[in-house]
C-alpha cells in the first residue's frame, strides 16, 4: 500500500486514528482553519485588511481589524459562519465529506457529532456547496453521456405511473463529461435530455478544438465539436478511442451513494449531490489534508444562509 503503481500518483491518506492525534482538541482545529483559511497570515474577514490585532483577548472572535475595527473569528465569512459547532467537530464534518467516497448522510453525522440532524444536514450542505472547483472548458479528449436517477417506474401505484414507456420517464437526467487527460469530470442535472440542452452543456464545458466521444443518441449529431459516437444499444464493439466507458466508474460511484447513502434525493437536491460527488472525483489524486484545505480555502469570504438552502 505504501507506493503506488508506476504513473500512478501517490496519494497520502489519513487515517481516523491519526486524524484524532493531530486534532485532539478544538485548540489545534482551529490553529488548522486559520492556517488553511489564510496561509500568508491573517486577513479581516469583512474588509481583507492585513493590518489585523491579534492579541485582542476575546472568547470566541480573537481578532480585530484595525482598519473597520470588527472583531472576527476565522469562522466569520466562511464555510462556517455563525456556527455553534465546535472547531474539532467541524474538522471530523470535513474529513468524513472528503473520505467517503459514498457521501455522509446527515443522520450519521447526526450520530457521529452527537449534533441534531438538523445541525448535521446545514453542515454537510455547506461542505457540499463548497467542494466544487470552477475550471476552465475541458481541452483535447472527452466523453460525454447520460445518466438517469429517481423512482424506478414498477414501484409506483398505478396512479403515479406515467405510462411514457421509455425507462427514463419519471427520472431525473444527469448529463456529464471526463476528460481523458485529466480524468476530470463535470456533471450537471438537466430538464430535458434535447438536442438544445445537451449540446449547450458540451459547448460550454469544452473549448471547440476539443474532441468528443458520445454514444450515438440522435441529440448530439451535428455537435459543433469533432465528435464520434458510437452505438452500445446494437452491441457494437467498443472501438479502440470512441466509447463513453471513462464514465461509468463515476456514475456507478453517484448511483451507489444514491442507493445506499441517501435513500431518496429529491430532485430539488440531487445537483448539490451531482457536485459534491464531481468535486470529490476530481480532488482525488491530491492528499486528504490538501483536498480538505482546499473546501476551507475555497469557503472563504462567502456564506451560505440557511434560509438560502431550504428556499
Ligand atoms: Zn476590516
Amino acid at each position: 500500500m505504501a507506493h503506488s503503481a508506476p504513473g500512478k500518483h501517490y496519494r497520502k491518506g489519513i487515517s481516523l486514528v491519526k486524524l484524532f492525534e493531530m486534532f485532539p482538541d478544538n485548540e489545534t482545529a482551529e490553529q488548522w482553519f486559520v492556517e488553511s483559511r489564510w496561509p500568508d497570515g491573517i486577513r479581516c474577514a469583512y474588509c481583507d485588511s492585513e493590518n489585523v490585532n491579534t492579541k485582542a483577548s476575546h472568547k470566541t472572535m480573537p481578532y480585530r481589524c484595525n482598519c473597520c475595527k470588527k472583531r472576527f473569528s476565522v469562522k466569520t465569512n466562511s464555510l462556517m459562519h455563525a456556527s455553534n459547532i465546535s472547531y474539532q467537530k467541524w474538522v471530523i464534518a470535513v474529513y468524513l465529506v472528503t473520505t467517503s467516497l459514498k457521501g455522509v448522510s446527515s443522520m450519521k453525522l447526526h450520530r457521529d457529532l452527537d449534533i441534531t440532524q438538523k445541525s448535521a444536514w446545514y453542515m454537510l450542505q455547506r461542505i457540499r456547496a463548497f467542494y466544487i472547483e470552477t475550471h476552465e472548458p475541458f481541452e483535447g479528449e472527452n466523453e460525454v453521456d447520460e445518466s438517469y436517477f429517481g423512482g424506478k417506474e414498477a414501484n409506483k401505484h398505478a396512479k403515479d405511473k406515467l405510462n411514457a414507456g421509455r425507462g427514463v420517464v419519471g427520472k431525473t437526467a444527469v448529463v456529464g463529461v471526463k476528460n481523458r487527460d485529466t480524468n476530470k469530470v463535470q456533471a450537471e442535472v438537466v430538464d430535458r435530455t434535447d438536442k438544445e440542452t445537451l449540446q449547450g452543456f458540451v459547448v460550454e464545458n469544452t473549448t471547440p478544438d476539443s474532441v468528443v466521444y458520445t454514444d450515438e443518441a440522435r441529440a448530439y449529431s451535428g455537435l459543433p465539436r469533432e465528435h464520434e459516437a458510437v452505438g452500445h444499444s446494437v452491441g457494437e464493439f467498443v472501438r479502440e478511442q470512441a466509447h463513453t466507458n471513462g464514465l461509468e466508474s463515476f456514475w456507478a460511484m453517484l448511483k451507489r451513494g444514491y442507493a445506499g447513502t441517501y435513500h431518496h434525493i429529491s430532485p430539488k437536491h440531487l445537483h448539490r449531490y451531482v457536485d459534491e460527488f464531481s468535486g470529490r472525483h476530481n480532488v482525488r489524486p491530491l492528499d486528504t489534508i490538501d483536498q480538505m484545505a482546499a473546501i476551507v480555502h475555497r469557503a472563504a469570504g462567502k456564506r451560505l444562509p440557511y434560509q438560502e438552502l431550504i428556499a
